[in-house]
């Protein structure tokens, strides 16, 4: 198969947005456990949970897009001066003003260090390219100050800008945990005309320099094994930021391990928390996914049939669990889905677990097996049109059928707008007269639940790492904003908290007491990445494109 050709050349940078452009909701808030949103990898254009290292379109593309006719245009930042001796500069470059593409930059003196490079699928207000990246203007003018990235954990909207941001920036080393690492490779793989990644496997006790710049880090817990805390020494206390997180916790009682993984916060003076607002909106802890575990295994035991579970690909803790589970229960396992398959191949390579062998079997062998011992990980749990239990739905899946007195578990929450296809799917399911078990089906048994921690998951890091200065990341303006209110609520005074834009320059002053927002921003335009090209766009190429989009859809719903 022919690889994708990336080509540099069409790139422009525009840092002109109009007013009502500059807190564009993305909306690609996909939603995980009760309605809260979870990784933006679990979204795409059509809100898919099966879109892991998948090729860039489905649709054929003929060679290089161009942006429109709008000449190119290159504006820069050189007009923003280096930050002052002693001064700490942080610029959130993406994943405030929207769930996804997620990045921010630290710059101290000649030093800059950068914290994951997300990407964000295209939503209606994208239309045409596949996905967006963070701009990476401001780095790209001070390539020779960047001395290394930083990746949380192996989610799209930390790893997805990975390949293609690396070499608008010089390449830097990278560094992260054994998985994360084996996943960006992964991706990596998709561009072999891009340079190797300079990868660092790093732990808990690692101490890297960059430069002059200590960095060091802390384990958390997530949907994705290995996710970690970036913690950056400065002379007045360490900036902190989890990554994404949620706690380890049962009824509001965190964990030993949790609290131990913590613990380094107690007598730490932390200057600045950078943390995330996904689920800001949410009372209560997030459910625990031991829960989700302990209601999947019990299902598996109980369940005198066959049983799919379709789930997003991203959640690796829980599939992994599952196969351990199903093993430990007598019973094969058949994974369907790219994703599902990739995702789970990294898994076992990183060694986050290993099955026995002959455990996973191919799909084609699951008749030999009788009903009862066979469990099927699917993807498609969101009703995507190709994936494979939709497919299996409407009885287009060319290597399975369902049986009657099979069971259906979706262990997934309904991303808003995908209400419909999920019901058509579940139609088709219901007319071949299997059992369907969603996460809000009654009983005792949970299926799901969110990766994200909810406010009082958030209220106990604030409390655990009692920083001077904070600013909310990972969210759209409106939960930001709340999240603010919600350190204020826990005893921040407004001074110190700052809610950022994409590319705001935030800095503190030499002496650590004082936060403030710069008055010049570093460039935020929407890069976008079709496939064949990277670049970033005009307001007007995004119009003409909303208004074809409009045409189609008005076309083909008449
Ligand atoms: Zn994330
Ligand atoms: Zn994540």
């Amino acid at each position: 198969m022919k690889k994708n050709r990336l080509s540099f050349s069409a790139v422009s940078i525009d840092t002109s947005r109009s007013e009502d452009n500059k807190h564009r909701d993305f909306r690609t808030a996909h939603r995980t456990g009760g309605g809260t949103p979870g990784d933006a990898n679990q979204s795409k254009k059509m809100k898919s949970s099966t879109f892991q290292y998948s090729k860039f379109g489905k649709k054929g593309r003929g060679g290089p897009r161009k942006f429109g006719n709008t000449p190119m245009r290159r504006t820069d930042s050189v007009n923003v001066p280096p930050p002052a001796p002693g001064v700490i500069r942080i610029i959130p470059l993406g994943g405030v003003e929207e769930i996804g593409k997620n990045m921010t930059a630290i710059e101290i003196g000649d030093d800059i260090i950068v914290i994951d490079a997300g990407m964000h699928f295209s939503t209606e207000e994208t239309p045409g390219v596949d996905y967006v990246i963070p701009n990476t203007t401001y780095l790209e003018e001070r390539k020779d100050k960047i001395r290394a990235l930083f990746i949380t954990h192996g989610h799209l909207d930390h790893i997805g800008g990975v390949p293609l941001v690396l070499s608008r920036i010089g390449n830097p080393p990278v560094y992260s945990r054994n998985l994360s690492i084996l996943m960006m490779r992964k991706r990596q793989a998709e561009f072999p005309q891009l340079p190797k990644l300079q990868e660092n496997i790093v732990e808990k006790d690692h101490v890297i320099t960059c430069g002059n710049i200590k960095v060091r880090f802390f384990g958390v817990t997530h949907t994705i094994p290995d996710s970690m805390g970036v913690i950056v020494e400065t002379p007045h206390g360490w900036i902190v930021t989890p990554g994404d997180y949620k706690l380890d916790q049962v009824d509001g009682i965190v964990s030993k391990e949790e609290e131990k993984e913590y613990s380094i916060f107690d007598k730490a003076k932390v200057l600045l928390l950078l943390t995330d607002s996904t689920n800001i909106e949410n009372e209560g802890f997030s459910l625990p996914e031991i829960k989700v575990h302990q209601g999947l295994e019990n299902l598996i035991r109980k369940i005198n049939g066959r049983i799919i579970i379709a789930a997003f690909a991203s959640h690796i803790t829980r599939l992994a669990y599952v196969v351990k589970a199903a093993e430990a229960l007598g019973r094969k396992v058949v994974l369907d889905g790219r994703s599902m398959k990739g995702n789970i191949e990294v898994a076992i390579e990183a060694k986050y677990f290993e099955p026995k062998k002959g455990t996973i079997i191919p799909i084609e062998e699951a008749d030999s097996y009788p009903p009862n011992k066979i469990v099927i990980l699917m993807t498609g749990a969101q009703g995507e049109e190709f994936a494979s239990l939709n497919r299996a739905a409407n009885k287009s899946h060319t290597k399975f059928q369902l049986h009657k007195g099979d069971t259906i578990i979706l262990s997934s929450s309904i991303i808003p707008g995908n209400e419909r296809a999920i019901e058509r799917m579940k139609d088709g399911l219901a007319r071949q007269g299997v059992k369907i078990i969603g996460y809000r089906t009654p009983g005792e048994d949970y299926v799901h639940a969110t990766g994200h921690g909810n406010q009082e998951d958030v209220k106990w890091l604030h409390r655990k790492t009692h920083p001077k200065f904070f600013i909310p990341i990972h969210g759209n303006h409106y939960r930001l904003v709340l999240h603010k209110e919600l350190a204020m609520d826990v005893g921040m005074s407004e001074e110190n908290i700052i809610v950022p834009d994409n590319g705001s320059i935030i800095e503190i002053s030499p002496d650590g007491e004082k936060m403030y927002l710069r008055k010049e921003k570093a460039p935020s335009g929407l890069m976008m990445v079709d496939g064949v090209s990277v670049g970033d766009s005009t307001d007007v190429v995004i119009k003409d494109r909303q208004m074809l989009a409009k045409t189609v859809c008005l076309s083909s719903s008449q």
